[in-house]
């Protein structure tokens, strides 16, 4: 029985509420922190222990926990409009907070571990029968950019014209945005046969982890002496990442969500983080 991983893991989130609440003195975050970190202290206990859908119940439990309680409760836009919005009106708060440690600084240590553990969006998607991409990866990974631009600029022309009621105006971006998310993305993974499709294509967060999770500390690599080539691993990999490439320029490379498949996958246990 493994406790190292989940122990170190809790740790770091008491570390990151002990420093947040620091920094705004707003007793939420110790809160919030300890919430997801226990979540996820428990789910990582779970993977090691061999419970098959442990990284399934992460997402669900702080993914609905961040989409209901902090989100909608709580009235904050956790989306990339509401991020904008906030760092534009200087409010260090939630989802400020929120994207800087999940979708900007943590990649630097973690990578796409949001993508693997905790996103709203993907806690669906992960759900819908297609785990093992069908299809050959296409080339539209450019929408993404596109996104994240229309976003940007609805945002910044919500000040330059002035409008009133901008914090129901985000709120309700929020809202529409996610549901219109979750159309695309259960269509798209119908439609390619991939669930992981609206991550590859059409996500605009993904443009904050491309420049990111380049550098992160957490890889899955390859001992060669135990590789036979068999290449189950990359057939499995839910972002057709070449995992088999230990480096940093290797095919896909940034799209790594950490979902371990691939470890866990290999009968020579060539693979490891
Ligand atoms: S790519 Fe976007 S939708 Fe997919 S898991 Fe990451 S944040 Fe969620
Ligand atoms: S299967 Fe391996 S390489 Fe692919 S996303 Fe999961 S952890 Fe990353």
């Amino acid at each position: 029985m493994n406790i190292k991983a989940p122990l170190i893991m809790e740790s770091v989130f008491i570390l990151i509420a002990g420093l947040v609440y620091f920094i705004t003195g707003n007793d939420f975050f110790i809160f919030n922190f300890l919430f997801i970190g226990t979540a996820i202290a428990i789910g990582i206990f779970l993977i090691g222990n061999g419970y098959e859908y442990g990284r399934n119940l992460i997402m669900l439990v702080v993914g609905s926990y961040l989409l209901f309680y902090v989100s909608i409760l709580g009235h904050e836009s956790l989306s990339l409009s509401g991020f904008w919005y906030y760092l534009f009106l200087g409010v260090f708060e939630a989802a400020v907070i929120h994207f800087l440690i999940a979708k900007i600084a943590g990649p630097f240590i973690f990578g796409r571990g949001w993508c693997g553990y905790a996103c709203w969006t993907a806690m669906i998607l992960d759900l819908l029968p297609y785990k093992t991409p069908n299809h050959e990866r296409k080339n539209w990974g450019y929408f993404r950019y596109i996104l994240f631009v229309a976003i940007f600029c609805f945002v910044v022309s919500l000040f330059i014209f002035k409008m009133n009621n901008l914090d129901e105006i985000i709120f309700y971006t929020f809202l529409i945005g996610n549901v219109i998310y979750y159309i695309v993305g259960i269509a798209l993974a119908y439609h390619l046969k991939d669930n992981r499709a609206f991550c590859k294509y059409v996500c605009p967060i993904t443009v904050f982890f491309k420049l990111t999770s380049y550098f992160s500390l957490l890889r899955v690599k390859v001992n060669n002496d135990n590789c036979n080539g068999c290449k189950k691993c990359i057939k499995n990999c839910p972002m057709d990442v070449d995992m088999l490439n230990n480096s940093r320029k290797r095919e896909n490379g940034t799209e790594c969500i950490l979902c371990l498949k691939c470890i866990h996958d290999c009968p020579n246990n060539a693979l490891k983080l």
